[in-house]
């Protein structure tokens, strides 16, 4: 398993189009001519992925709906034996292409919605997607997170609270990610949007949503440094539309070494090697991928760190079986290793 072995990759990042259908003012991951990357480099760039170890590829761009072959692409990773992704705007989803996504095997999608009507700087609206979501609570067989965003440039913070409650009602899970700049830095948050995260990530029940993960960005919307080790480049990697291994969206360039001749050794080396860009990243897929090392590397620290803040932030918080089973192996002294 990918988890408990440190010299694989955790998540896979594969762009399958630069080209995006909107043109968001924060954005610096889209363009609007980019041709969709050829599907016999894609299936070679999964397989490589595959033989690496990898344990969940996500499809993402620009926007990955707009690849012709996009199910082909989630089929072939599932035969890989891989977890299936797409990060999506979700403006070109219809019931049809929900089945087919279906069929294809997806495991994860994930939407992120920025305001609840178009404006200036972003047309991912909830009054844009809202039918598409009721598609997606009745049709999807694969899980739904939709994502929405703080910070500087988002004129209305509450929209960000409106957003995660009707993601919660419609039985999908809900984070939140703050606005960085052209590195993957965080700006400087005001009261209000600071107030909107917290009151988001207290929408979550159960102590292993992804949202539960996102402490990171509580820190960063009070301006707080977060002490971690980035294993980007490693246990976390950004195959860009020519084929080359970067960090991350934000990290592009480096190392940027060709996928075919990436290997184990160039991984677990990107991974150790500290990055600066850490204490203020707000790169959110990195830093899940880094509380799954925690937990491999300090499982009865990590576990009541999380249950902890949980308790903090819902006081009636009751741990499932599954959680009460890890504290038994990882956390109870008579059992713990
Ligand atoms: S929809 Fe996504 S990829 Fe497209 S411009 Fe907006 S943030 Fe960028
Ligand atoms: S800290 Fe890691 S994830 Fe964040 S910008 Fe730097 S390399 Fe990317």
């Amino acid at each position: 398993m990918a988890i408990l072995s440190p010299d694989r990759p955790i998540v896979a990042q594969i762009i399958v189009t630069r080209r995006c259908n909107l043109a968001c003012a924060y954005c610096n991951e889209y363009d609007r001519r980019s041709s969709p990357v050829p599907t016999a480099s894609l299936l070679r760039r999964i397989d490589r992925m595959a033989e690496l170890g990898t344990a969940v590829i996500t499809l993402s761009g620009g926007e990955p709906l707009l690849h012709p072959d996009l199910d082909r692409i989630v089929a072939r990773i599932r035969e890989r034996g891989a977890m299936a992704a797409v990060l999506t705007n979700g403006t070109l989803l219809t019931e049809e292409r929900v089945r087919r996504l279906n069929r294809a095997g997806l495991d994860y999608l994930q939407i992120s919605i920025d305001n609840r009507a178009p404006d200036a700087v972003s047309k991912k609206s909830l009054s844009v997607l809202d039918h598409r979501l009721v598609w997606l609570a009745s049709l999807a067989e694969f899980q739904v997170t939709i994502n929405s965003v703080v910070g500087v440039g988002i004129d209305n913070p509450e929209d960000a609270v409106e957003i995660a409650r009707r993601a919660r009602g419609l039985g999908f899970t809900s984070t939140v990610g703050v606005v960085h700049d052209n590195k993957g830095q965080v700006q400087p948050l005001d009261e209000a949007h600071r107030n909107a995260i917290d009151r988001i990530l207290r929408l979550n029940t159960s102590l292993f949503s992804f949202a539960q993960c996102d402490q990171f960005q509580e820190n960063l919307s009070l301006g707080r440094a977060n002490h971690w080790h980035c294993r980007a480049g490693g246990r976390f990697v950004y195959v860009c539309e020519d084929g080359l291994v970067h960090r991350c969206s934000q990290q592009r360039g480096t190392p940027g070494i060709p996928l075919e001749s990436c290997s184990a050794a160039d991984l677990v080396r990107e991974a150790n090697r500290p990055k600066p860009c850490a204490p203020f990243c707000t790169v959110s897929c990195v830093h899940r991928v880094a509380v799954l090392d925690s937990i491999r590397e300090r499982p009865a620290e990590t576990l009541t760190a999380m249950l902890d803040r949980q308790k903090k932030r819902n006081p009636g918080f009751e741990a499932s079986w599954l959680v009460k089973l890890l504290f038994w192996l990882f956390v109870n002294p008579r059992h713990a290793r």
